[in-house]
Parts: structure tokens; C-alpha cells; sequence
């Protein structure tokens, strides 16, 4: 642990500055600092609303990230008010939080957390609390105190657990004044509290502790294998990936038979060591390293050790019985807990270990899904930890109940906003890099949907993809580079779906080409290009799309993007209305074949569509211009009169019939055509 404080960047810069400028610091190590875990304060004068100066607690408030923390994050609370409550017994949390809202400077400021009176009753200016990985080691053993007192000797104050909330900030307060000289209090199986005059003096203090932590821990190791030896053999990388591919769907459809969720598969190398080791069985069953890893990963992993991991049937039996039993298991321990009638949360896992394979980490989104996989990460450094300096041990299953139940978290739930149309769906849009896709992919991730950008155009769609992330966030989208009639790479786009999002709901099938020429002119090679991108590729997207729902078994929905000339074809555009028509007629065969799966199959039928189209080449527009005896220039407006609501039709029209075939609001329409081109009368569907 390095002190990363840097006196040039914070030269001449204000007390909340510096404030600001100490909790990034420390929200940007992720092993001090998790996902809006840990908080920071100072205590200064300030002016009240009527110009009176008042004692001010700046303290940060909820649902802020420290890593990203802006000043107007840091709640503002009169500290007279605050510090009147010191001479309570006891303190509701609800009462607590109405208290506090009362003492806010700014009534429509965040919420300030919950440690806000930990913070106000420690008598220094400024204050760092984190949950360093090194220091939770320490506690998360079968004698924590005594290991505290080997490692950190008297330089902190270890406090025995306790939820946070009015009596554990009276603990600390007490333990301070009881040792003036300590500036450091270390909540056992939660974190570590440091305080001085100065932000640079208390980062400096945490730093330094959690430095002394890890050095401990480091020489009690010296090459031990924490863990126990392997006792599951590394199954090669490619190998791996392709049982975990395999396998990601099945997994979703039995996680997502109440709700669909999203899964993240990780095979990072701390995760295959622990996995793969002797005592992964036995630790991964004790608990969580503290209450706020468990409200990501919940109280236990479900972990399972395959005799052959890459056979993916017998994994998968495996696993079913695993949750089985873990759902069973534990809505026996709400059970055995639960003395206020509380209803019991969903009984599935967020964290699945498969020895040999990795881990998925699920959620409702692929952000809920990253953060708890990111925090399992850690929940294994606190073992190594803690099993380098002794043996782990986690929160009694009365604390843990009454943390992933406590009533404010509880309440935090239901402030989550309601979800998108496509939320927790997967989709995948072939020819997304422009046009059509592009719209189609567009409109499905404003909707909720995570997608999978497919282009023959690599860079096209990871420029599209990215733009889309930014807007919506990271890991929303994903690109690759699809040749549609590439057989190995259709399957190869499917793994990657499977592995990044575990699975498929939506697949859209758009990428085409439009080849023009009248027949007796026309190549065989022309001819044959047409059938293999605007026919052949529908299949392979439709076989693996079939499979795939056929194994995860929660439906699905097939779109295809077919053409006007389907039901109203024109000269000169033969090889491209006669393949077209294949894929109309593929599309039905889908609808018959894919009814008994739940998977319903419908063509979109859309026309002239210029704007961003990558189909209207020029050579395209003269062509099918001179096809209608005008000029080039003229089409657009030719198409436009030529319907029968005169009006011209945008590839987001499209991207609004395809969200309705996409999502519930369909959930009976199978088999069906629906043109999107103002009104063609030749070309209704019939
Ligand atoms: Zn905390």
C-alpha cells in the first residue's frame, strides 16, 4: 500500500478540496474502497442561510462513489445538532435519518450516510473510513482481536461487530476519548477508521495501517499455499471458454426462471486459483468477508466441483441440483432468522463457482452483475488474508441476516427506478455498424437491453458500440466483426454473447446486401453472393439462435429485416428480392419450428430507407433509378410519393416496429409480416 498523496496537486487547495482530493485517492484503490463503500468528512466553519457561522460536518453522502466524489456529493450537517445526540442511549436508524435530514445546510442535499455520527463524534477535523481488503483479513479470523494486536499492535482500537448506525458511533467515540493519543479504530469484520487534523495526516495514518497490514499477512504467508493445494487440474484456456460458453445459457434459463438476470463469466487468475484449489469447497461456504460484500454477493456462493468441467451436460446437471439445494438452503436460514415476518428476497445466487471454469457473477444488469463479481474478487483476497495469518472466519448468520435484511437497505431497494421494456434482455443485431442495425441497436439499448453489435465492419460497429457505452454505460454494448456467412464465426459471435451477458432473448437479423442487375445479364457469382449473405446468413444466425434458446430455455424472439420486395418485387433486383424471399420464408419456418420453445419468429418489411443506410450505394441509386425511368437525385422523393401516407420512412421507424416484436408487448404474435414503408399498396402483406 503506497501513500499516493501527491503535495504538488495538493498545494494551495481548500479544506473540501482537499477533502474531495482525499477521498478520490482513496476510492481509487480498490482495495481500500469498493463500489460506493467507505466515506470521508472534515469539520469546518461556515455561514448558515442567514450569515451566521455555524460548526459544519461535510460528510459524504449516499449513493455517491468515493473514486468519482464531487464536492456538491458531501452533505452538509450542523454539528451542534448532531452532537446533542451524543448524550442519547439508543437512537432508531429510522429516527436517526429523520434527525439528520432536520440538520442539513442544504434541505435538498443527499441523504447522509448512515455512518454520519461515527464521523461527527470523533473528535478530529478530518476522517477516513474504508474497508481495506488487508485490514478486514485481520478481524475475519478465529481470534481477530488477538491477530489485530500481533499486526497493528496498540495503534488502533479494534471494535467488536456491530451494524452500523447510533450505537456503534457511540463506540467509537468512546473508545477515542478513552485512548486520546489513538487516531484509529478498526471495526472488526468491517473496516478501518482513521483520523487526524488534516486530510493529508488521516490518509496518510490509514495508509500507513493497512500498509502494516498487508506486510503482516505477507510474512506469515512467505509461500504458503493459503489455499491448499490444486485439487481441480486448469483445463486450457481455449478449452474453457468454450465449456463456459457452452454452459453460460443453461446456467441463465435456472437462474432466471422468477426473473431474467444477467450473467458475467470471469476466469481471472485469482479466481481459477481459489476455484481450482483444495479448500475452495469448505471456504467458500463460510461467509462473506463483511456486511457490504454481502449485499452484492449475498451470504454464500454456490459452488460446485465437476469430475470433467468441459463436459457440459454433467456441469449442468450439477448445477441444477447445486441451486436446488442452495435456494432450499437458503430460504431455510431466512427462515431460522427471521423473527419480524419479513419477506424473504430472491432465493437465488449472485456468485457461481465452477471449479476448473471460473465464476459468473449475475444481476439485473451487466453493471449489478460486474459489481458483485468484482467484490468476490476481494471476498477471496480477505481469505487469503486471513488464512495466511490464521483461519477465516465471517459474520455469525444472525449479523448476516440482520444486514442483508436491515431495513435501511431494504428501503434502498425500492428507490431502484423501474426497469426498461428490454431490461435484463440480450440481444444480438447483425449489420448494427449503420443504418438499420444501427437504429435497431440504438433504440434497444436506450430500452434496457444489453446488445451485441455484429458487423461485417469490425471498426464500424466498435465505433457505434462505443458510442452507445458512453452514453449508457460501460459494458452496455459489445461489437464484433461478423461475416454473416462464415459458419465458424456465427458460432464464435454467439460464444461471446454467452460469455459476456450469458446468454440471448432477441436476435436480429439484418445484416444484408443489395446486389442489382437484371437476370439475363446477371453473373452466377452475383447471383450466389446474394443467396449467401441475404439467405444462408439468416440461417446460421437462426440455427445457433434455436440451439442456444433451446438450451436456456426462457424463449425468445427472432426479427427479421427483410424487404418490400418480398411481397413486391421490381426489375433489376432479382438475386436480392429472390433471396429475400428465402429469408421471409426461413423466418416462418422459425415461427413453426421455434413455437414449442417459446420462440417466436416476425419479419419487418421496411423500404426506401436512404439515411445512414449503408445498402443505397450510388451505383444502387442510379440503378433503381433508371429501373423507374428518373433520375437519381429524384428517388428519395420518388419513393416518398410513391406510398400511401406520402411520407419517408427513417431506419428509426424500423427500430420502433422491431421494439415491439423485440419485448412483452408481442409476447402472442408469431409468423408475422409487417411492412414499415408508409403504405405500399402492391406490397401488403398477404
Ligand atoms: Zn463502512
Amino acid at each position: 500500500m503506497r501513500n499516493r498523496w501527491s503535495e504538488q496537486e495538493s498545494a494551495n487547495l481548500s479544506d473540501v478540496d482537499l477533502l474531495v482530493y482525499m477521498s478520490r485517492l482513496a476510492g481509487s484503490d480498490p482495495s481500500l474502497v469498493l463500489w460506493g463503500g467507505g466515506n470521508t468528512s472534515i469539520k469546518r466553519n461556515e455561514l448558515d442561510f442567514r450569515g451566521r457561522p455555524t460548526r459544519v460536518l461535510r460528510v459524504k453522502g449516499s449513493g455517491s462513489d468515493l473514486k468519482s466524489v464531487r464536492m456538491q456529493d458531501f452533505s452538509g450537517v450542523r454539528l451542534d445538532d448532531a452532537l446533542l445526540l451524543e448524550a442519547r442511549d439508543e437512537m432508531s436508524d429510522e429516527e436517526m435519518v429523520a434527525y439528520l435530514a432536520q440538520t442539513l445546510m442544504e434541505p435538498g442535499s443527499p441523504r447522509p450516510s448512515i455512518e454520519t455520527l461515527l464521523h461527527a463524534f470523533i473528535p478530529a477535523a478530518a476522517v477516513l473510513h474504508s474497508h481495506a481488503d488487508a485490514v478486514v483479513a485481520l478481524t475475519n479470523t478465529a481470534d481477530g482481536a488477538a491477530v489485530l494486536q500481533r499486526a497493528l499492535g496498540d495503534s488502533v482500537i479494534p471494535i467488536p461487530y456491530r451494524r452500523p448506525g447510533f450505537l456503534l458511533s457511540k463506540e467509537v467515540a468512546e473508545a477515542a476519548r478513552a485512548r486520546p493519543g489513538v487516531r484509529g479504530v478498526v471495526l472488526m469484520n468491517h473496516g478501518l477508521v482513521t483520523w487526524a487534523e488534516t486530510a493529508r495526516e488521516a490518509y496518510a495514518l490509514h495508509i500507513e495501517i493497512v500498509g502494516r497490514a498487508e506486510e503482516y499477512a505477507a510474512g506469515q504467508k512467505r509461500g504458503r499455499r493459503v489455499f491448499g493445494g490444486v485439487k481441480t487440474e486448469n483445463v486450457p484456456v481455449q478449452e474453457r471458454h468454450r465449456a463456459a460458453a457452452a454452459l453460460a445459457p443453461l446456467l441463465r434459463g435456472m437462474l432466471s426462471q422468477r426473473q431474467r438476470v444477467i450473467l458475467r463469466y470471469d476466469d481471472d487468475a485469482d479466481i481459477l486459483d481459489f476455484v481450482n484449489s483444495e479448500e475452495a469447497d469448505r471456504l467458500s461456504q463460510i461467509g462473506p468477508a463483511t456486511p457490504d460484500h454481502l449485499l452484492n454477493t449475498k451470504r454464500l456462493p454456490v459452488f460446485v466441483r465437476p469430475v470433467e468441467p468441459t463436459n457440459t451436460e454433467a456441469v449442468a446437471v450439477a448445477l441444477r441440483e447445486a441451486l436446488r439445494r442452495y435456494e432450499e438452503e437458503y430460504l431455510a436460514y431466512v427462515d431460522r432468522q427471521n423473527h419480524d415476518g419479513v419477506v424473504a428476497l430472491p432465493p437465488e445466487p449472485r456468485i457461481v463457482l465452477v471449479a476448473g471454469l471460473g465464476m459468473w457473477s449475475c444481476g439485473r444488469d451487466v453493471r449489478a452483475a460486474r459489481i458483485a463479481g468484482e467484490i468476490y474478487h476481494h471476498t477471496i483476497a480477505v481469505m487469503a488474508g486471513a488464512q495466511a495469518v490464521g483461519s477465516y472466519t465471517s459474520l455469525s448468520e444472525e449479523d448476516a441476516f440482520q444486514a442483508e435484511y436491515w431495513p435501511m437497505e431494504l428501503y434502498k431497494l425500492t428507490l431502484q427506478p423501474g426497469e426498461r421494456p428490454l431490461a435484463r434482455r440480450i440481444a444480438l443485431v447483425s449489420g448494427a455498424a449503420r443504418g438499420i442495425g444501427y437504429a435497431i441497436a440504438e433504440r434497444f439499448v436506450s430500452e434496457g437491453a444489453n446488445v451485441v453489435l455484429a458487423d461485417i465492419d469490425g471498426d464500424g460497429a466498435a465505433h457505434s458500440a462505443a458510442m452507445l457505452n458512453e452514453r449508457h454505460g460501460e459494458g452496455r454494448c459489445l461489437a464484433l466483426t461478423l461475416d454473416v456467412t462464415d459458419e465458424r464465426e456465427v458460432a464464435h459471435a454467439f460464444e461471446t454473447a454467452g460469455l459476456a451477458y450469458g446468454g440471448l432473448d432477441i436476435l436480429v437479423s439484418n445484416a444484408g446486401i443489395a446486389l442489382n442487375g437484371s437476370l439475363a445479364d446477371m453473373p452466377l457469382g452475383t447471383w450466389e453472393r446474394s443467396l449467401a449473405v441475404n439467405a444462408t446468413g439468416h440461417f446460421l444466425l437462426t440455427r445457433e439462435s434455436l440451439r442456444l434458446m433451446r438450451g436456456q430455455d426462457l424463449g425468445g424472439s427472432l426479427i427479421y429485416i427483410a424487404s418490400k420486395n418480398v411481397t413486391a418485387p421490381g426489375a433489376d433486383f432479382g438475386a436480392y428480392s429472390a433471396a429475400k424471399a428465402a429469408e421471409a420464408q426461413l423466418a416462418r419456418i422459425a415461427a413453426i419450428e421455434g413455437g414449442p420453445l417459446k420462440v417466436r419468429a416476425n419479419i419487418l418489411n421496411p423500404d426506401a430507407i436512404f439515411e445512414g443506410s449503408g445498402l443505397f450505394s450510388q451505383a444502387l441509386r442510379e440503378s433503381r433509378a433508371r429501373a423507374h425511368g428518373i433520375a437519381p437525385e429524384d428517388l428519395e422523393e420518388f419513393y416518398r410519393r410513391r406510398n400511401l401516407l406520402q411520407a419517408r420512412v427513417f431506419a428509426e421507424d424500423v427500430a420502433a416496429a422491431a421494439l415491439f416484436l423485440a419485448g412483452d408487448e408481442s409476447a402472442k404474435t408469431t409468423g408475422a409480416m409487417l411492412p414499415v414503408d408508409g403504405g405500399v399498396r402492391e406490397a401488403f402483406p398477404r
